[in-house]
C-alpha cells in the first residue's frame, strides 16, 4: 500500500498527480490520497477578510491560529474547494473516488488542544478558543469498506476530537498515523521543493537519502512547516513504515517518479540509495 500525502501549494501539478494516482489503482495498488489547502486557506482567508495568523509553539513548530472563524474558512477550502478538485480529477480519469475529512466516520480522531502555549515576540502567551490538535487514532471501518468495493478514498483534515469537534490538524501527521495504521509500504510527501534541502531554497543541495535511523538528526535542517514532515517521517519509520520519500509535486508524472527511484529525499533502513 502507498500513502500520496499532497500539499497545499499552488503550483503542483495536480493532473500529472492524478494520472498517476490512476495508473496505480489500475494496477490494483492499494492507494490512499491525503492532501492539505494551506496556500489556498491563507488566500481565501485573506479574502473574506479574515487574514491567517501563525503561531510558533514553545518547542518552535509553528502553525495556523485555528480560532472558530478560521476553522469555517479550512473546512470551506480543505472540504470544499480541494477535497472536491481532488475527486472530479480523479473522476474525470474512471476512478471511483469519494472524498471525505478525517470526521466523516471518524476516520481520525485526536485531541484538542483549547490551550495552546506559544511564544509571541519572544513572550510566552496561552491562546484559548484555538481549534487544533494531535491526531492519535485511525478507526479504518469506514476506509476497509471504501476499498472493499474499488472506491477510491481521498482523505483530509480537519478530524474529529474526541469529543465529536472539528479540528485542524496538521495533515502530515495525519498521513504518518494512516500509513502506520496501514502498515504501508510507502509514505510519499508531494510538495512544491525537490525534497529535503541542506541549504534551503536551493533546489540543488538536496539530500537523496537519509538512513532511516538519522532522520531525526535532520529536524534541525528543516524549517518551518518541513519540520513537521520530517517529524512525521521518523514517527513512521520508527513504526514500520519501510519507505518515506519527500519528492517534487511540481514535476511530470510525480508519483510514478518517486517510487521508482527518481529525484526526491528517500528514508528506508538502507544504508544508501540503490
Ligand atoms: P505542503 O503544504 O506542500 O505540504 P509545506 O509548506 O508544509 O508543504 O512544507 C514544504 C515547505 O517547507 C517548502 O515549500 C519550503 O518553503 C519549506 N522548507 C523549509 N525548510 C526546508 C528545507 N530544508 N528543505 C525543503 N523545504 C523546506
Amino acid at each position: 500500500m502507498v500513502v500520496v500525502k499532497v500539499g497545499g501549494g499552488k503550483d503542483l501539478n495536480a493532473p500529472a498527480i492524478a494520472d498517476d494516482l490512476t495508473n496505480l489503482h489500475l494496477q490494483q495498488e492499494k492507494v490512499l490520497l491525503v492532501h492539505g489547502g494551506a496556500e489556498y486557506t491563507n488566500e481565501v482567508a485573506t479574502a473574506l477578510g479574515h487574514p491567517p495568523q501563525f503561531v510558533t509553539s514553545e518547542s518552535g513548530v509553528s502553525s495556523r491560529r485555528t480560532d472558530r472563524r478560521t476553522l469555517e474558512i479550512f473546512c470551506m477550502v480543505y472540504c470544499g474547494r480541494l477535497n472536491k478538485m481532488w475527486v472530479e480529477m480523479l473522476q474525470a480519469r474512471g476512478v471511483n473516488a469519494v472524498g471525505l475529512s478525517g470526521m466523516d466516520g471518524r476516520i481520525l480522531q485526536g485531541r484538542r488542544k483549547d490551550r495552546i502555549r506559544v511564544r509571541q515576540n519572544g513572550r510566552r502567551r496561552v491562546l484559548r478558543d484555538d481549534w487544533t490538535g494531535a491526531v492519535d487514532t485511525v478507526n479504518p471501518l469506514l476506509l476497509d469498506l471504501l476499498w472493499d468495493n474499488d472506491f477510491f478514498p481521498v482523505v483530509t483534515p480537519p478530524v474529529l476530537s474526541h469529543n465529536g469537534e472539528a479540528i485542524n490538524v496538521d495533515g502530515d501527521a495525519a498521513a504518518a498515523l494512516l500509513a502506520i495504521h496501514y502498515q504501508a509500504c510507502t509514505l510519499l510527501y508531494l510538495s512544491n521543493v525537490p525534497g529535503l534541502l541542506s541549504n534551503f531554497p536551493d533546489e540543488d543541495s538536496l539530500i537523496d537519502h537519509i538512513p532511516a535511523d538519522e532522520v531525526d538528526d535532520y529536524v534541525e535542517v528543516a524549517a518551518g512547516r518541513m519540520k513537521r514532515k520530517v517529524m512525521g517521517a521518523s514517527h513512521a519509520l520508527r513504526h514500520g513504515v519501510k519507505t518515506v520519500i519527500f519528492a517534487d509535486g511540481r514535476s511530470e508524472s510525480p508519483v510514478y517518479r518517486a517510487l521508482t527511484g527518481g529525484a526526491g529525499t528517500y528514508m528506508d533502513t538502507a544504508r544508501r540509495r540503490v
